[in-house]
């Protein structure tokens, strides 16, 4: 079985083989997951302290401010994995089969949750709605990454569809712009990797239409050390780290030693770099470090996901 897919630009089209498209589809949500737990053990602490501890931070070790077992992974996989197991049993993106995702998520009790995500769960329980206002200030990253299950639900829409479902999901905790543009540059990245196109064409194709759209982007010049949750802070380091190496286990490490919020800066980059790289460049130690039950969910969801879309079930 074959896809067809654009990715040869200006109506070429490159034949990618589906099995190559469900390789990086894994790899994404493993190099999702692996970048949380790698990232988690850093998340708030600075460059030098990372250093003064660690030396360079490339192992999966857990601990960190939320004391972690080895191989866990904290709230952007497991938002992840509530929201992915929404759309299966929904069949489709639903704005509110994943506020109902979010609220059950949230009552289990999770290690880690973000203000802004405990502010929406909350509006929805009190209101039963499923979008909350617009807010300028809710420009965390917190609907970015939770947003993989989006992409491969959607692979092979319009850009119109997916950004319908981005937001669908987004808004049940995060109302703003610069959340939204920030989501769908990284959906539109990791699907363009999915269809096999090489780093160069992820740089010249959504990355360049963001920061053109919204110079706030922009992210060469001063390194972005100790990125906040501000989505703008996080994808300039994500964009860092991924344009200025060439693996993913170069990414990951050069994004997750500079602290700040290094979970989801790892989890961010993780899901780009995997899906751009293969699954099989995913460090063997660090899958293998990997909490057995959430490789399985994240290797499962994957290839569920993707059998929902277009692209996909046309074949
Ligand atoms: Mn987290
Ligand atoms: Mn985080």
């Amino acid at each position: 079985m074959v896809l067809k897919t654009d990715a040869g630009g200006q109506g070429g089209s490159q034949i990618v083989s589906a099995s190559e498209v469900k390789a990086r589809a894994v790899g994404a949500y493993l190099g999702c997951a692996v970048g949380d737990a790698l990232g988690a053990t850093v998340e708030f602490m600075t460059p030098r302290e990372i250093q003064a501890h660690y030396g360079t931070h490339n192992a999966i070790r857990g601990g960190g401010w939320l004391k972690l077992k080895r191989g866990q992974v904290t709230d952007d996989t497991t938002m992840a994995l509530a929201l992915g197991r929404s759309i299966l049993a929904a069949g489709r993106v639903d704005a509110h089969a994943a506020a109902q995702a979010f609220d059950s998520w949230m009552r289990a009790k999770p290690i880690d949750i973000g203000h802004t995500v405990r502010r929406g769960i909350i509006h929805f329980r009190r209101t039963g709605e499923s979008c909350v206002p617009e807010n300028e200030y809710d420009a965390g990253n917190g609907a970015c990454m939770r947003t993989l299950p989006v992409v491969l639900a959607t692979y092979g829409m319009d850009t119109m569809q997916v950004q319908t479902a981005s937001r669908a999901q987004a808004h049940v905790t995060h109302n703003n712009h610069l959340s939204d543009a920030g989501t769908e540059c990284v959906i539109s990245m990791v699907q363009a990797a999915l269809d096999g196109v090489t780093i160069t064409r992820l740089l010249h194709g959504p990355v360049r239409e963001l920061v053109t759209a919204l110079p706030d982007f922009r992210f060469r010049g001063r390194r972005r050390d100790n990125p906040s949750a501000f989505i703008v802070e996080t994808l300039q380091a994500v964009f860092q780290a991924l344009f200025d190496t060439d693996t993913f286990e170069d990414c990951l490490v050069d994004v997750v030693n500079r602290g700040g919020d290094a979970d989801t800066t790892g989890a961010i980059a993780g899901m780009i770099a995997g899906a751009l790289y293969g699954s099989d460049t995913i460090p063997r130690r660090w899958l293998k470090a990997l909490d057995r039950e959430v490789y399985d969910a994240c290797r499962d969801q994957a290839l569920a996901l993707l059998a929902l879309s277009p692209r996909y079930t046309q074949c």
